[in-house]
């Protein structure tokens, strides 16, 4: 079968390799209709993520059509159209039976964290779905299986994998109410729908912030939010607490470690912190208002030093983070796109058959041909 394979930092190929397939009872085996390339590749992409190897598989973001199940699979059959969130979730243990699927028991045997799907073995080594084939472990809980009668194409459906439900789950954790400010870091796809969602909960403003003209442009565009690029204002942060009188009630991370924008290989965290470059986190920190929560939802892999524990501390500010649990929010989200409650679908930029992935990959790294969602067509 055809994949997108690792090959070392800034460095991915579409290789022919064995075939994937059904390993334990309770295995599926889907053939990829649509996948996308998440922000969250891009750390692997970039050598964020430890503990990558030569051809590992890349992708966490996939649907298809079921091509065999172990014998223990009675939730879906052959033929069933499905979408394969990106935890790997055992569905039996204490995290999967109280919705943290993210943090599966038994996703992952070298740490105590949880599994996610093309994600490296740092996060329990399963290949990933830029592929044709995608093995799928405890296919009696992790695939959504689309319901027959629904007539949604997969361009829809396809970000129930993570980036809807993900974004959905970072406003529900922020906690964001009727009336608040939310200042959303961040216009990528996560960030885009953590815009909508925002909006949804009931904030009476958004402030989407971002250095790419036209991403910025897109998220005043699409979700009529006011936007800020942090690059062009002088005096940002200040800018930020004049118009949100003393910071926002919530800020949401929707961009974690930047190896671009952060230069850490170059300077090194420490400095990076103490200098003007503004990181994601500390930019939140900064804006947040007393009392006020930040809600992390962009990854962050490498230990980050100089953590302003003081500042949030005497500040009175909440902090949460996370991988998040996407599995339980599903069929919530299905029904809620069903509706015509939300439309995700206008973040999707390129559309490219799983071959010209490394293009994908280039695109969507450099943003470059104004990308901002690409999704593979195996
Ligand atoms: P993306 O790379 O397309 O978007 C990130 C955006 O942040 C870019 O537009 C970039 O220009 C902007 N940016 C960079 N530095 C910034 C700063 N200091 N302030 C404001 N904006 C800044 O990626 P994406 O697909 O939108 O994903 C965003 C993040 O969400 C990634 O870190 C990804 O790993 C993470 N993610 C997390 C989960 C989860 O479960 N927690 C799930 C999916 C994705
Ligand atoms: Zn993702």
């Amino acid at each position: 079968m055809k994949a997108l394979t690792y090959q070392g930092k800034r460095n991915v190929k579409v290789k022919n390799v064995p075939d994937a397939r059904l390993e334990t009872k309770d295995d599926i085996l889907v053939k990829v209709t649509s996948t996308a390339i998440c922000g969250s590749d891009l750390h692997l992409f970039n050598g964020e993520i430890p503990r990558m190897r030569d051809d590992y598989i890349i992708g966490h973001e996939p649907m298809g059509i079921v091509e065999d199940v172990g014998p223990a699979v009675t939730k879906v059959k052959k033929g069933d159209r499905v979408i394969i969130p990106f935890n790997v979730a055992c569905g039996q243990c204490f995290f999967c039976q109280n919705h943290m699927e993210s943090q599966c028991d038994h996703a992952n045997e070298t740490k105590d964290t949880g599994g996610y799907l093309g994600y490296s073995d740092s996060y329990g080594g399963f290949a990933g779905g830029q592929a044709e084939l995608l093995r799928v472990p405890y296919g009696n809980f992790m695939p959504f299986k689309v319901p027959e009668d629904a007539e949604m194409e997969d361009e829809k459906l396809l970000f129930l994998s993570d980036i809807v439900p993900t974004a959905w789950w970072g406003v529900e954790s922020a906690g964001v109410q009727k009336g608040d400010t939310v200042i959303v870091l961040g216009c990528g796809p996560v960030g885009l729908l953590t815009q909508k969602f925002a909006w949804m909960k009931g904030a009476s403003r958004v402030i989407a912030v971002d250095h790419i003209p036209y991403r910025l442009q897109h998220a005043e565009r699409t979700n009529k939010v006011e936007v800020f690029n942090f690059e062009e204002r002088d005096n940002f942060e200040g800018n930020m607490k004049e118009i949100t009188r003393g910071g926002a009630d919530v800020v949401i991370d929707c961009v974690g470690l930047d190896a671009k924008k952060n230069l850490l290989e170059k300077v090194g965290t420490a400095l990076m912190l103490q200098g003007g470059s503004l990181g994601a986190f500390e930019i939140a920190s900064k804006v947040v208002r007393k009392f006020g929560t930040i809600q992390l939802v962009g990854v962050y892999g490498l230990r980050y030093n100089m953590f302003p524990l003081g500042h949030l501390f005497e500040r009175n500010i909440t902090l949460k983070m996370g991988q998040a649990p996407v599995i339980h929010y599903m069929p919530e989200l299905y029904q809620m796109m069903k509706e015509g409650k939300f439309d995700p679908t206008d973040i999707i930029t390129h559309r490219l058959p799983l071959e010209q992935a490394e293009h994908g990959y280039d695109i969507f790294d450099n943003k470059k041909e104004n990308c901002i969602k690409v999704i593979l067509k195996p």
